[in-house]
């Protein structure tokens, strides 16, 4: 029951104050989402509470309880941002991480030219290929994924976009082209990582990378050659702990020039290997 403005956003703030080091900031998207009212107008009264606010707030109510059983604000509002613009998600696809930018900024920094082909392995919400696409016109990217519900997502964050394409398939199992350029954020967790817990919302399909969480990366690497053209490039995320080991599975597929990057958390986060 709603009594006044003050007590409930009072109440709300506290409620979420048990699960969020930062309340104040996820009442006020919470309170964005369910209003489409700005951010700005959440501490404020400067509204008035006809009936459909009154149905908003309702609204808020809810997403605030959802909240405080642990489902992360991406899934609530059904909205991210990554890049330049807000991506749609669902429970189907992975939260988009601000870290995976990295491997956008470093692609679109390292590789000035024009009609380049690049390869997105496992695009969840298609986030790393749409935003390439976007930023060049010129280029033509292939995205794939293992998850036919993920495609859906992905597609529809794409709409209007003509340089981008979407094919269900396992890695680079049934690609005959060749690409400049294959990036991937695959799944890179250990199976049993106690963390996996804190992630439970989101799709195990797209965390959980084996026994030492390199499955996925192996599997990449050693089919990557035969789909890269020459002097063509793999850039790849992976975890904070797996830089030797992902270095190691390069060499023993011959690549050698190797780069690695940190994230702006200052962690081993990117890879980058030229064929
Ligand atoms: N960066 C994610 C996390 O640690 C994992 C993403 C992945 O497995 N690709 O929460």
């Amino acid at each position: 029951m709603i009594r006044s403005l003050d007590e409930f956003r009072q109440a709300s703030i506290k409620k979420l104050g048990k699960i969020s080091d930062d309340p104040l900031r996820e009442y006020m998207e919470l309170f964005s989402a369910a209003t489409g009212l700005s951010k700005a107008y959440a501490l404020t009264n400067f509204f008035e509470v006809n009936s459909k606010r009154f149905e908003d707030l309702r609204l808020l109510e809810k997403y605030i309880s959802q909240r405080c059983a642990g489902i992360p604000i991406p899934y609530i509002t059904g909205i991210e941002g990554f890049w330049k613009k807000e991506f749609r998600v669902t429970t189907d696809t992975l939260i988009p991480r601000p870290e995976t930018e990295l491997l956008v900024e470093l692609i679109l920094s390292e590789n000035r030219r024009e009609n380049l082909k690049v390869l997105d392995l496992g695009t969840g919400a298609g986030v790393i290929g749409i935003s390439i696409a976007e930023e060049m016109p010129s280029w033509n990217i292939l995205a794939t994924d293992i998850s036919l519900l993920a495609l859906r997502e992905a597609k529809i964050n794409s709409l209007g976009l003509k340089n981008i394409n979407f094919v269900q398939c396992f890695w680079l199992n049934s690609i005959r082209a060749n690409f400049d350029i294959i990036v991937s954020n695959p799944p890179y967790i250990c199976n049993d990582d106690p963390h996996l817990e804190n992630l439970r919302h989101e799709p195990r399909l797209a965390l959980e990378g084996g026994g030492d969480g390199l499955d996925p990366a192996r599997e990449i690497i050693k089919k990557a050659k035969k789909n890269l053209m020459e002097k063509g490039r793999l850039y790849l995320e992976h975890g904070y702990d797996q830089k030797d080991n992902v270095l190691q599975i390069l060499r023993q597929n011959d690549f050698f020039t190797i780069r690695t990057y940190e994230d702006f958390a200052g962690h081993d986060r990117v890879i980058r290997a030229q064929s």
